[in-house]
């Protein structure tokens, strides 16, 4: 193990061999390195092509939430582009490692990369990193979105699979181009709809709408990112006695109903306040409940 970096208010990484499983001479899994130095090869092919998959982890007070659903995601996701992750346990101990060694704050994010590797090693990279979050304050609070066409069908999964539906991948440059579009329109956050009029997700978020006692979100058979927030807050929904459902809806059926978010692991329950030129209700007690939830808190 390489000299230890010491906890402070930088952003730290983890290093992980990226071949599976723990290295045959019984050698460090992971070792600690310092994210304010270069560490990733120009020639990696995530540099190169964004060829790649990540999660996203939360961390409050110092707590991951969800690190066992994240980690199987991820390994789905790398079995959808055909890459070995490393094992889940080695991965869940670095995770813990990156928190331990980052400054106590509130809220971190905690990002595990894992990537196709330098041109022809044929060995992925992988890497944890932890940074503070960034402040959702006013996302929480209520937020303007806009629609926008995602140009695919609800079907994409059956008809396209190659275009990798519900892998979380590394090239996330449409997911953030849409983003800037959505500010252009003056608001500051997508809900992308397919191309036979259904409504899908967030570029990083899983919606979730509310009409009287039932709550419901896009199935993942649609194309979506099958979400761990929603995942968390969905039986927490139904031990206060609601119902929930995965269904198809339009944009009328959200602009209609009695309340819509946005949920992801490190922003929460961000309420959608206004959708296109439609106000929604925003109860912020149940928003303030949810963000209990999602914090692993409740
Ligand atoms: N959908 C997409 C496209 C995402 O990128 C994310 C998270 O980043 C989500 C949904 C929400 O997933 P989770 O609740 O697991 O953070």
């Amino acid at each position: 193990m390489s000299a230890p970096i010491p906890v402070g208010p930088a952003p730290v990484l983890v290093l992980v061999p990226g071949a599976t499983g723990a290295p045959a001479d019984g050698g460090p899994r992971f070792h600690l390195a310092d994210a304010t130095v270069p560490q990733l090869s120009v020639t990696d092919l995530v540099a190169t092509r964004g060829d790649g998959v990540f999660e996203t982890i939360g961390a409050f007070d110092g707590v991951p939430v969800n690190v066992g659903p994240h980690l199987a995601r991820l390994a789905h996701s790398a079995a959808q582009v055909e890459l070995s992750a490393p094992d889940q346990a080695t991965l869940a101990e670095a995770v813990d490692a990156a928190i331990a060694a980052h400054e106590d704050v509130a809220e971190l994010s905690v990002r595990v990369m894992l990537t196709r590797g330098i041109e022809g090693t044929g060995v992925p990279t992988c890497w944890i990193h932890a940074r503070v979050s960034d402040d959702w304050t006013p996302y929480r609070a209520g937020m303007r979105v806009a629609t926008l066409d995602r140009g695919l069908s609800t079907a994409v999964a059956e008809t396209s699979p190659w275009l990798l539906p519900g892998a979380k991948t590394l090239s996330y440059a449409v997911n953030m181009a849409a983003v800037r579009e959505a500010k252009r329109r003056g608001a500051v956050d997508v809900l992308f709809v397919a191309s036979d009029g259904y409504v899908l997700e967030g570029p990083t978020s899983t919606l979730l709408v509310r009409r009287g006692d039932e709550f419901t979100t896009t199935p993942a058979s649609a194309g979506v990112l099958p979400g761990t927030s929603v995942a968390s807050l969905f039986p927490w929904l139904q031990a206060q006695g609601h119902q929930v459902a995965e269904r198809l809806m339009t944009v009328a059926d959200v602009a209609g109903s009695d309340g819509a978010w946005l949920l992801s692991s490190t922003r929460l329950a961000a309420p959608i306040a206004r959708l296109d030129e439609t106000e929604l209700p925003v109860d912020a007690a149940l928003t303030d409940r949810f963000q209990q939830v999602l914090m692993g808190r409740a």
